[in-house]
């Protein structure tokens, strides 16, 4: 068998359209362009990167880049101040600080900063409570271009096994939570379950987010399988993920590449909590749907 690609540039570039296109619909209705507050501290390149390519994609779908740039050695008050700043203002429709932070600072107290209605990455207790309770709320981006990538595909998610690689809060928790909300029968691996390959074969789903590269190889996977490589490594030979690619091709259904498969996601789904959370904020929930 060889595996189908999923192209999760041209999904996230079709979320990024529905995205601009209900910005329009935001404005027409009344309302004000969302606002994005990207909070980067420090001059980590690969930071900079990622926060300019979020600026970079919300002005282009009609949002405003409230973009702030903070030295590496900024004390936690002074960022705690800004984050409280943000909060308050109302032109900010959504606040995305950028980790990892600087060693010195104390992420999880910067994070409780900002307004779950704000929370754009849905990091904050109370979105990964909403989640874990299975009511409304922002949810990590990652996880939930993941879950698009799955329905723009068909994928079948209501009682089939499926098997989650990782349990960090940013990307396996929220997965496994988005998937059992979905009724798949889920089992979550991490570093000390004990046959990892074995547990990944029984799926009929599988979403690899360990940040080990070439974890996941043919032996891991049930023939037809669909397989989600969350990874990012930077290797000699270009950007490689979690999962061997071309030894799972011949064995899975459906298959991530890497790069080109999950990353785009992460970038549109933040675009589409920022314009979610704008409308609510501006009391248009009903009126224009999430
Ligand atoms: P993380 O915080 O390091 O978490 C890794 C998870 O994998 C942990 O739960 C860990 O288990 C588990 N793990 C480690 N070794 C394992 C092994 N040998 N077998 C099974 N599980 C193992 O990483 P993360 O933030 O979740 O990110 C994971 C990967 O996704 C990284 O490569 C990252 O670069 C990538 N990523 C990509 C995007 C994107 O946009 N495509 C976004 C975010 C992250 P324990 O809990 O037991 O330690």
């Amino acid at each position: 068998m060889t595996a189908r690609v999923i192209d999760g540039k041209a999904v996230a570039r079709e979320v990024r359209d529905e995205v601009a296109s209900g910005v329009q619909r935001l404005l027409a209705a009344g309302g004000t362009a969302p606002g994005l507050a990207t909070v980067l501290v420090g001059d980590d390149p690969a930071s900079e990167v990622y926060v300019r390519n979020k600026r970079r994609l919300s002005v282009e779908a009609g949002m405003v880049d409230l973009h702030r740039h903070l030295p590496g050695d900024v004390d936690q008050a002074t960022l705690e101040a800004l984050l409280d700043e943000l909060a308050a203002d109302p032109a900010v429709s959504g606040i995305l600080l950028q980790l990892p932070v600087p060693k010195h600072l104390d992420a999880d107290a910067l994070v409780a900063r900002i307004p779950a209605e704000k929370d754009v990455d849905g990091l904050t207790t109370l979105n990964a409570g909403l989640l874990a309770q299975g009511r409304p709320g922002l949810r990590p981006c990652t996880p939930a271009g993941v879950l698009r990538l799955l329905d723009e595909y068909d994928v079948a998610l209501s009682g089939v096994e499926a098997v989650v690689v990782g349990r960090s809060p940013l990307v396996g928790k929220p997965m496994a939570q988005l998937l059992l909300g979905r009724h798949a029968t889920l089992t979550t691996c991490h570093s000390r379950t004990k046959d990892v390959a074995e547990v990944c074969r029984r799926a009929d789903v599988l979403v690899v987010a360990a940040g080990i590269p070439g974890l996941i190889g043919a032996d891991a996977v049930k023939p037809g399988a669909t397989v989600i490589d969350v990874g990012i490594h930077r290797g000699e030979n270009g950007l490689v993920g979690d999962v061997r690619y071309d030894e799972v091709a011949e064995v899975a259904g459906l298959l991530t590449p890497v790069p080109g498969g999950v990353g785009p996601m992460t970038i549109a789904m933040l675009l589409a909590n920022t314009l979610t959370a704008a409308i609510a904020q501006q009391g248009l929930l009903e009126e224009l749907g999430g």
